[in-house]
């Protein structure tokens, strides 16, 4: 036994070095796992820093106003804009205002004022603007506003601007009116022929932009919609309340039914009052005198026809 004695103490050594080796070498390997492994967050896919910021930022002015006519940097940045938190298809921020009434009022008019749902219609995003300035007009002071000046951004960004959103859906053929799964698709193809302009979409509220201004209904329960359009020059209106006549130099006149239309939707479906305003051309403003005539007509006509308590009666 005694010439073992050397040669045991030699084993238990050489086990005792392999064992140290072993546990070096897993803690070298999980230190080594640790470091990758906290390198590697964030995940490489981060959405598009638009989407995710719900800050202001001032170069989305800058983006805008280069296709807006009459409509300055400064303006834009002074409206106090504000990411809805909604993008649309290319992920720019919905922006919006939001204006609180005086208070004077038990129920103030609710007004959910859209511009630019049509990205090839600029003067109907721009006129919103000019009226974001003109929105200290004390009899407007008695209503809550919201306004979302540009509804369709990709369409007003793209070279040349397009009716059509990103996806290449006319945004307003695409709410769900009622029977939207068969008229909308027979419209498109019988009426339109095709048009790529007015396609309505593969199902209703497909696109992100009309699924906002879908859900700004429900959350804000407008007593009115305001959407502008160009270049027909006339006013038309859904719902229940007398048309109004005549607001600056725009008439009253039908335009018609659409399938998937927000008038059709809001005021048909919904019985939202929904005023829709044809600005007589698409690229060039009215004047100054009669951009603030329609914006002050409309103002009056409002506070004198529709009645909070009645319209969310009608809505409910
Ligand atoms: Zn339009």
């Amino acid at each position: 036994m005694i010439p073992d004695k050397p040669r045991s103490s030699l084993l238990r050594i050489a086990i005792s070095v392999a064992l140290l080796a072993v546990f070096s070498f897993a803690v070298y390997y999980l230190v080594a796992y640790w470091l990758v492994s906290g390198r590697q967050t964030p995940p490489a896919s981060t959405p598009p820093d638009t989407a995710a910021s719900t800050e202001f930022r001032p170069e989305w002015c800058a983006q805008l106003v280069k296709r807006l006519p009459t409509v300055s940097r400064e303006m834009c940045l002074n409206l106090g804009l504000q990411p809805t938190g909604a993008v649309s298809v290319k992920g720019f921020p919905i922006l919006a205002r939001d204006y609180a009434a005086d208070g004077k009022r038990a129920e103030p008019l609710r007004v959910l004022l859209l511009g630019g749902i049509h990205g090839d219609e600029p003067t109907a995003a721009a006129v919103v603007f000019r009226w974001m300035e003109a929105i200290h007009l004390p009899i407007a002071h008695s209503m809550q506003w919201r306004v979302v000046p540009v509804v369709n951004p990709d369409g007003l960004f793209a070279t040349p601007a397009t009716r059509v959103n990103a996806n290449g859906v006319d945004l307003n053929r695409n709410f769900e009116s009622p029977n939207w799964e068969a008229e909308a698709p027979k419209y498109w193809q019988q009426r339109t022929k095709n048009d790529p302009r007015r396609y309505p979409g593969k199902a209703p509220l497909s696109e992100p932009e009309s699924r906002w201004v879908h859900d700004e209904i429900e959350r804000f329960q407008p007593h009115v919609v305001v959407s502008i359009h160009a270049p027909l020059g006339e006013l038309d209106f859904d719902g229940p309340a007398e048309p109004p006549r005549r607001f600056g130099r725009l008439m009253y006149n039908r335009i018609g039914v659409y399938p998937g239309s927000l008038g059709n939707y809001g005021g048909g479906h919904k019985q939202i009052p929904v005023i829709t305003i044809e600005l007589e051309n698409a690229r060039q403003m009215p004047t100054d005198a009669e951009t603030k005539r329609i914006w002050r007509d409309m103002v009056i006509w409002m506070s004198r026809n529709l009645q909070p308590g009645a319209a969310s009666r009608a809505a409910n």
